[in-house]
């Protein structure tokens, strides 16, 4: 069985003064108070144009975030795959909905596909589709409500941007990670990653669909999905994740008067996530698999059920992920073990990735135990060492 607790190999990559900052860090974020005040703060700063760069960088900056650009990110990718460890470059700038925003970003991921072609450390390229549009366009056409004719216009920009990274993805040989996002443009975002698959997938996984297995509708959707593959001969590219907008999915359910989506209770997510992983393992030629999570025993389970099923620690269709500054007991010690394992490191100027920062540091916050583990694994490493001097 995979140790988890081996900080040795946990942190080999860091040394003293990156543990001590982690330290302080995790300490700091642990204070839902703090972290309150560090947002109100740097949104204000936003908002007014107050420079927060100087106490951002290097801080909870350095942390969680590769860098401003793709080539900032270079040193450090390599660093990784020193470990075993693979990277997706993730343009994470958040806030712009204006054309040129968006035409800056879909350039952005058109550039990090390109940068990813043949770069042996980079496993995946990854976007975000809502920021491909303006919003409102594409829930209302998700939603099934009349559009403007301005709409509707957004809505076939969008599939042509779309579709543009899909086929510059195939065109590298590189594969391409369609995140999934709130219930109400899903539906519009799932159609179209499906038409892609069908598509580009017909050798091998080279558009991945995003499944939220906190939705309780998500299992029937991945049979059905199976079944389209197998009778239209592709591969599905299948991410797996739990899901990070509980909160606000059960609000506008109840405020808007339809039928919560989300699974009733955490063990509910918890058997739909490794019911997900079981099938798709179970008919993995007809699948690549992605699976991210910071949960031990989902990737304990994931491990198990491939050794079940005969499947290489190291079989190229499957793939263990995490987040960068996150669970590296989970990260470092499967690829220790051989198991394909990759980071998802966020890139962009500070002020363009301040939105994501408050979420890591609010996901931290809220859950308890996620901190609480990252936190006691830093401190006995820091003792580790101490005690070996
Ligand atoms: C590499 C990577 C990529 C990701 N990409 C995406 C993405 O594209 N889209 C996206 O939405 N998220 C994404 N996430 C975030 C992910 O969905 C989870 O929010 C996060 O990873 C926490 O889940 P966990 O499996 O790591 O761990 P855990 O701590 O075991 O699970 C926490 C999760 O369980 C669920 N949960 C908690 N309480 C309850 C409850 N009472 N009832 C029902 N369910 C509950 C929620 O989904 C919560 O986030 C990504 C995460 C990683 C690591």
């Amino acid at each position: 069985m995979i140790d988890f607790t081996n900080t040795q190999i946990a942190f080999e990559s860091k040394n003293d003064r990156d543990l001590q900052r982690a330290r302080l860090l995790f300490e700091a974020i642990r204070s839902p108070f703090m972290v309150k005040c560090c947002k109100v703060a740097s949104l204000t700063a936003l908002k007014i144009h107050f420079p927060v760069a100087w106490a951002v960088k290097p801080t909870i900056y350095r942390h969680f975030v590769g860098g401003e650009t793709l080539e900032d990110c270079t040193q450090l990718s390599k660093e990784l795959m020193k470990y075993g460890v693979y990277s997706i470059l993730d343009y994470s700038a958040e806030g712009g909905n204006k054309d040129s925003d968006i035409m800056h970003t879909f350039t952005e991921i058109l550039h990090s596909i390109d940068y990813a072609m043949g770069n042996r450390n980079i496993a995946y390229a990854v976007f975000k589709p809502t920021a491909l549009t303006h919003e409102e366009s594409l829930r209302k056409y998700s939603e099934g409500e009349e559009l403007t004719q301005k709409e509707s216009e957004d809505i076939e920009h969008w599939k042509e941007c779309f579709e543009a990274l899909c086929k510059r993805a195939f065109d590298a040989d590189v594969r391409l990670l369609v995140d999934a996002e709130d219930v109400c443009f899903q539906d519009a975002i799932d159609k179209f990653t499906d038409e892609m698959m069908r598509k580009y997938n017909s050798k091998r996984a080279i558009v991945f669909t995003t499944f939220q297995m906190y939705r309780h509708d998500r299992y029937a959707y991945l049979e059905r999905l199976y079944n389209d593959a197998v009778e239209n001969n592709y591969i599905v590219g299948m991410k797996f994740v739990r899901g990070a907008y509980m909160e606000e999915e059960r609000l506008r359910a109840q405020k808007m008067g339809y039928p919560d989506p989300i699974c009733a209770t955490k063990e509910d997510t918890d058997n739909n996530y490794n019911a997900g992983l079981q099938c798709v393992i179970e008919h993995i030629d007809h699948f690549e698999l992605f699976s991210g999570s910071h949960n031990e025993e989902s990737n304990r389970y994931l491990a198990s059920i491939m050794k079940e099923h005969g499947i290489a620690n190291d079989d190229k269709r499957v793939f263990f992920a995490q987040l960068y500054g996150m669970s590296d007991n989970i990260s470092y010690n499967l690829a220790k073990d051989g198991y394909n394992v990759v980071k998802y490191i966020p890139y962009a100027p500070v002020n363009k990735v301040l939105p994501y920062l408050i979420r890591r540091a609010e996901e931290n916050t809220a859950m308890v135990g996620q901190s609480t583990r990252e936190l006691n694994m830093i401190r006995s490493e820091i003792m580790r060492r101490k005690q070996m001097n």
